[in-house]
């Protein structure tokens, strides 16, 4: 698109949008010598900090009490009838997000980025809309993330989604969360943890959709001896109020009741209503922001990062696209990310951990593969009677004996696996990881001991 003569532009750059990515970017930008505009329509830190991993994983601790408090009396402890209040959980939640929300914005003043509230446009390549002022820019970085959707169906509007499951005024004595991902697992864990009586449906065979098979197949187990209900090949087809709760009609036919309906079934990229097209930058089908390796738009002056994009849409990847950028264009070393064996955790109750690739993707791209598994009682519930099992597997090349990808259920897997996740990024071998020695006694440890060949 043919760009106007500016002049000397107001910033070098003007990110859209404070959250994970933005931030970073924002202020790595200005330590590299940029000067740097931020726009933020509601909260500094975005949806991870407001309504995203932190207040999540707040949620997912206070939930395992329930657990804790039971397995207490194997111990020895006596502890009174526990009980839980969710007011109290809501409102220190909400001051430790308060915290981190003036934490951000102090960052970002403190690197000299000058902090722009409400909702920002862009009006051409290099012109930015906010609040009725016109902002030039060299450069513009868009990095709106994404927004949660809910299905087209009728009664919709009645469910919620996480966003408001963050705010709730009280909790339902009965929940039915719909879909089966990780935000929907983790989801029907906190409310099966503090209490409320859960189900899970999702349409799809089995959860966690994209990790390895026997993740979602394992996990599905452990939630349903937690208590939780979990339905696969099903989900609601409609909704509506009935008394103070909801009735869900689901696809197979069976009518369900529950105080509250939560959808996780999908996020899409925050690109609309922001003048992309009309600076003619390009969407993907599934109206992401498309993009080149340095996060380059269809229009050289306008970047995108993060969710908007829908690469792989979790924050410490936002954070590295970030920090990628802002080599990128202020300190001349042009920088690109490195998708490969990104580690994540699921916190579901128990938590799923991975890195590198899934059974099914490995057989795909080296043909022949060695499988080690084990599942086994941790230690800890020896003495109780807690039958959650723990579940770890390594797929390795059998050609090259490279690990390829190492996955896990049980308590802390996303400890456990961010350290394996070095190992694996470092293109360790099965030898290796045999030749480490465990420390004695964890469930980590029979990462370095498993032995024999499972498939
Ligand atoms: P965001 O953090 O969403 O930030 C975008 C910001 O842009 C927002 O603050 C928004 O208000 C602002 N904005 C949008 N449009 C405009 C505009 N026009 N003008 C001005 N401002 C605008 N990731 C993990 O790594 N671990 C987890 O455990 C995890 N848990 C999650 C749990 C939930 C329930 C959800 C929803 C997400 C979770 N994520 C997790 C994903 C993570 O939150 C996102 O990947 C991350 O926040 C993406 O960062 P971002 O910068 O792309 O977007």
């Amino acid at each position: 698109m043919a760009q106007q003569d500016y002049g000397r532009p107001d910033y070098d750059l003007f990110v859209i949008g404070g959250g994970s990515g933005g931030v970073r970017a924002s202020r790595v930008s200005a330590s590299y010598g940029a000067r740097v505009a931020v726009a933020e329509e509601r909260w500094f830190g975005g949806t991870c900090v407001n309504v995203g991993c932190i207040p999540k994983k707040l949620f997912s601790y206070a939930a395992h009490f329930a657990e804790a408090f039971h397995d207490a009396a194997a111990y020895g402890w006596t502890v009174g009838e526990p009980s839980f209040d969710w007011t109290t959980l809501r409102a220190n939640k909400a001051r430790e997000i308060a915290r981190l929300n003036g934490i951000y914005e102090k960052l970002l003043a403190n690197a000299g980025v000058e902090i722009l509230r409400g909702r920002a446009r862009l009006l051409d390549a290099h012109t930015v809309e906010i609040g009725g002022r016109r902002c030039s820019a060299r450069h513009i970085l868009v990095a709106t993330g994404s927004k949660s959707v809910s299905p087209p169906i009728p009664g919709s509007e009645l469910g919620i989604t996480s966003d408001a499951a963050f705010f709730l005024e009280r909790l339902p004595e009965s929940a039915l969360v719909v879909g089966g991902g990780y935000i929907a697992v983790e989801f029907a864990s906190i409310f099966n943890g503090l209490g409320v009586q859960t189900a899970l449906a999702y349409r799809g065979e089995r959860l966690l959709r994209g990790f390895d098979r026997e993740l979602g197949e394992k996990l599905a187990e452990e939630l349903r001896r937690k208590g939780i209900e979990v339905l696969l090949k099903t989900d609601p087809a409609k909704l509506a109020r009935k008394g103070g709760g909801i009735e869900a009609t689901l696809r197979d036919g069976s009518v369900r009741e529950a105080g509250l309906v939560m959808f996780a079934t999908g996020r899409k990229p925050n690109t609309q209503d922001l003048g992309l097209e009309a600076a003619g930058v390009a969407l993907g089908p599934d109206g992401a922001v498309r993009v080149d390796a340095h996060s380059k738009s269809s229009v050289d002056s306008i970047h995108a990062i993060g969710d908007v994009t829908n690469r792989i849409n979790r924050t410490p990847v936002a954070t590295a696209e970030g920090m990628a950028l802002a080599k990128t264009l202020f300190r001349n070393e042009p920088t690109v990310m490195d998708y490969d064996n990104v580690p994540t955790a699921i916190f579901a109750h128990p938590n799923v951990a991975t890195v590198g690739l899934s059974e099914e993707q490995a057989r795909e791209r080296h043909g022949k593969v060695d499988i080690y598994r084990t599942s086994f009682r941790s230690l800890l519930h020896t003495l109780t009677d807690n039958q959650e099992r723990i579940f770890m597997k390594l797929v390795v090349d059998a050609a090259s004996q490279r690990v390829l990808g190492a996955h896990m259920i049980g308590p802390d897997a996303g400890e456990v696996i961010q350290g394996i996740a070095i190992a694996v990024k470092l293109g360790a071998t099965k030898a290796q990881f045999d030749a480490t020695i465990g420390i004695h006694p964890t469930a980590a440890e029979e990462f370095v001991t498993l032995r024999e060949r499972a498939g």
